[in-house]
């Protein structure tokens, strides 16, 4: 038998990050154990086993270790020290500088900045006047001040505008460690998504445009109408920072694409993204299983798009309203298993496929 299908992942993260992985690698004849501090996680219930325990107790992780070959994550909250004590143990993919550096927004923007990738203008923050220092420096009364660390969905961000009383956006972060952020009036966002494998070899997806609603993810479409020459570019960004982070695995890099036609990287996730869950649907190979196949070293597969697609979340109550896709034999519904619906959380997703592209 061939020693790669002998392999047992494990995920740290039992998300539906975790959930879609876990299935991608059943496909593959490969067995998974999740690691989360969570009971019912949507991962767990797919995975072949799941150990509850906290990121933080290194007796649980170790037993974790023990029962498999290799190890990933499916979010970035993962303790850097976590992931540094696991590959003492067995190999963890992605590794730690690209964690690290994705943990923390300045970080973040500095290794994009010294890479060659630009970003909206930003600088780092302790107090209110240092705000105020920038605005005067930047000759502005605008911008976004988020938490360096720990934010998502919107959430640890604020917008300062002409009227807005700085000390008051300030204090609702409650926190000292914040980076200012330029505001990008842009046309448009996308996002890239790649996977590279142990060997260096990449293979990226078609950059689908993305829309949000209330700060999350609304919609993502593929193909993103923009000039072909702008995806290249940002296909060349991501492959950049794969090879710059010895990616093996599977990030997404977020842009933004301005009224002049420049792309600015805004996020990256070091992981399979949300904008990248039309992949399962519309391509031979997905961000799910291109994941699986880097971090076990099997081969990538093909990330080719057999159709144009959109994908659209199913936010909070929307995952009670699948119905009106039943006569669609192009939707494909995709159903986390969360017991509960709460607003804001992300219970599913739909993608709808059209005609070849
Ligand atoms: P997510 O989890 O959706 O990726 P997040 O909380 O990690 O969100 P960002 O991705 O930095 O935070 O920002 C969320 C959204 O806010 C962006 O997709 C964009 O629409 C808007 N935004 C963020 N930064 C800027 C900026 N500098 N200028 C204009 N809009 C911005
Ligand atoms: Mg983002």
């Amino acid at each position: 038998m061939n020693k790669a299908s002998l392999k047992t992942l494990g995920i740290l993260g039992g998300g539906q990050l975790g959930q879609m992985s876990a299935i991608a690698a059943k496909k593959l004849g490969l067995k998974t154990v999740i690691f989360t501090p969570e009971e019912n996680s949507p991962a767990s219930l797919v995975a072949d086993e799941t150990i509850i325990g906290a990121y933080e107790d290194e007796d649980t992780l170790s037993r974790f270790a023990q029962k498999v070959d290799v190890i990933s994550y499916e979010f970035e909250n993962i303790p850097v020290k976590t992931v540094e004590y696991l590959k003492t143990l067995k190999p963890v993919y992605p590794d730690t500088a690209l964690l690290d550096v994705s943990q923390d927004r300045i970080k973040e923007k500095s290794f994009l900045n010294e890479i060659g990738i630009p970003t909206a203008k930003w600088s780092p923050a302790q107090t209110v006047s240092d705000v105020e220092n920038t605005l005067k420096e930047w000759n502005t009364a605008q911008c976004i001040i988020k938490t360096a660390r720990f934010g998502y969905d919107g959430k640890g961000q604020a917008f300062i505008t002409d009227d807005d009383d700085i000390t008051q956006r300030w204090n609702s972060l409650n926190s000292d460690h914040i980076i200012i952020e330029q505001v990008i009036n842009f046309k448009c966002e996308i996002s890239v998504i790649i996977a590279r494998d142990l060997q260096g070899n990449t293979a990226c997806f078609d950059p689908g445009l993305n829309e949000h609603k209330n700060h999350i993810l609304h919609k993502t479409t593929v193909p993103a109408p923009i000039p072909d020459t702008l995806k290249e570019q940002a296909i060349n960004m991501a492959e950049t920072l794969a090879h710059k982070v010895n990616l093996v695995g599977v990030l997404g890099l977020e842009l933004f694409v301005t009224e002049d036609h420049e792309l600015l990287a805004n996020e990256i996730a070091p992981r399979t993204h949300n904008s990248g869950h039309w992949t399962i649907d519309a391509c031979e190979c997905s961000q799910f299983e291109q994941h699986v196949r880097a971090v076990c070293g099997l081969p990538l597969g093909n990330p080719a798009r057999h159709a144009n697609a959109t994908m659209i979340n199913l936010i909070g109550e929307d995952i009670t309203h699948t119905n009106q896709y039943k006569d669609n034999p192009n939707a494909h519904i995709h159903n986390y298993g969360k017991t509960e619906i709460k607003p804001g959380r992300k219970m599913g997703h739909v993608t709808l496929l059209e005609d070849q592209p």
